[in-house]
């Protein structure tokens, strides 16, 4: 398996990257100054399985609505759910919401700073919490997603995509600048694998790089088979979306059969679909045995 070891003399010019960076950073709202490191949290959490395009109008007023932990907290849980959209991958909303519980009770209303502490909070992982550390209060820590990792493996080792290893955050510290400028770096370096050292399409020709191994090595094709595309037509993420969207919809319980209406096609695979939203508390039943979402049981 290869790792993206950085070898002796290889790595990122920090001016190179940051000059560039100071030229084509996206406006991102949770990039600007006033943005507290709560607001940072929620767009990580949100930005973890879905496309900025897609966050950005549920961020600006989620943020608009419940700007603190203990005002999100107050919430509660099928608010959230409901303000969380199409966003997909609905557990997350439970997460944040659980994680602005914690915070509100136990951090007095402050996301904590130091990274031990993050993996304390429910929903928080080794990436967010390490985001957060570093883009909410500036810190010099490695932070390595799927972007960070392509244009280091392309970069330093010559390589289309190197997989995930354990020693990818050592060895994305290792490329980080001194001092002040390390947070921005790390900003630096996923954006330039967003939007142009992309997964199917780099742009190479407006690359600030001037060094690059899988460039000069005439892009070597990678030796491990291109990820497929998840489909979302006719899976259970689907299906659970669709029952959501039911209750979502609604200020009172519904009945089984106003959820059973909205997926005929597999009624297997939507009992399927209802029972792990059960399970996952995102949807309760009542004495009564009509369905509602996380809190509005009864
Ligand atoms: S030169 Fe091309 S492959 Fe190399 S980092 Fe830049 S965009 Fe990516």
């Amino acid at each position: 398996m290869i790792g993206i070891v950085p070898e002796p003399g290889v790595g990122i010019d920090p001016e190179e990257l940051l000059a560039w960076f100071d030229e084509a950073e996206r406006d991102l709202p949770w990039r600007r100054p006033e943005v507290t490191a709560w607001q940072i949290l929620v767009s990580e959490f949100m930005l973890q399985q879905t496309p900025v395009s897609r966050v950005e109008p549920i961020w600006l007023a989620w943020v608009a609505r419940w700007p603190t932990p203990s005002a999100t907290a107050a919430a509660g849980p099928a608010d959230v759910l409901r303000a969380w959209g199409k966003l997909g991958y609905p557990r997350r909303a439970k997460r944040l919401h659980e994680c602005a519980v914690t915070i509100a009770s136990q951090h007095g209303d402050e996301v904590p700073t130091d990274v031990e502490t993050l993996l304390t909070l429910p929903g928080v992982g080794a990436y967010t919490a390490r985001a957060i550390a570093c883009f909410a209060y500036r810190q010099r820590v490695a932070v390595v997603d799927t972007n960070v990792r392509r244009v280091v493996s392309r970069v330093v080792h010559g390589v289309a995509e190197a997989p995930a290893s354990t020693r990818d955050l050592d060895e994305v510290a290792a490329l980080l600048p001194e001092g002040d400028a390390a947070p921005r770096f790390s900003a630096a370096l996923m954006e330039l694998g967003a939007i142009v050292c992309t997964a199917r399409a780099p742009k190479c020709g407006v690359c600030p790089l001037r060094a690059c191994r899988w460039r000069s090595a005439g892009y070597p094709a990678a030796s491990t088979p291109a990820r497929r595309v998840q489909r979302y037509a006719g899976t259970d993420r689907q299906c659970r979306g669709r029952l959501l969207d039911v209750l979502r919809a609604s200020t009172d319980p519904v009945t089984r059969a106003q959820l059973d209406v909205v997926w005929l096609s597999d009624t297997a695979q939507r009992d399927r679909a209802l029972d792990s939203l059960l399970v996952d508390g995102l949807v309760e039943q009542t004495a009564a045995g009509l369905f509602a979402l996380a809190g509005e049981g009864g």
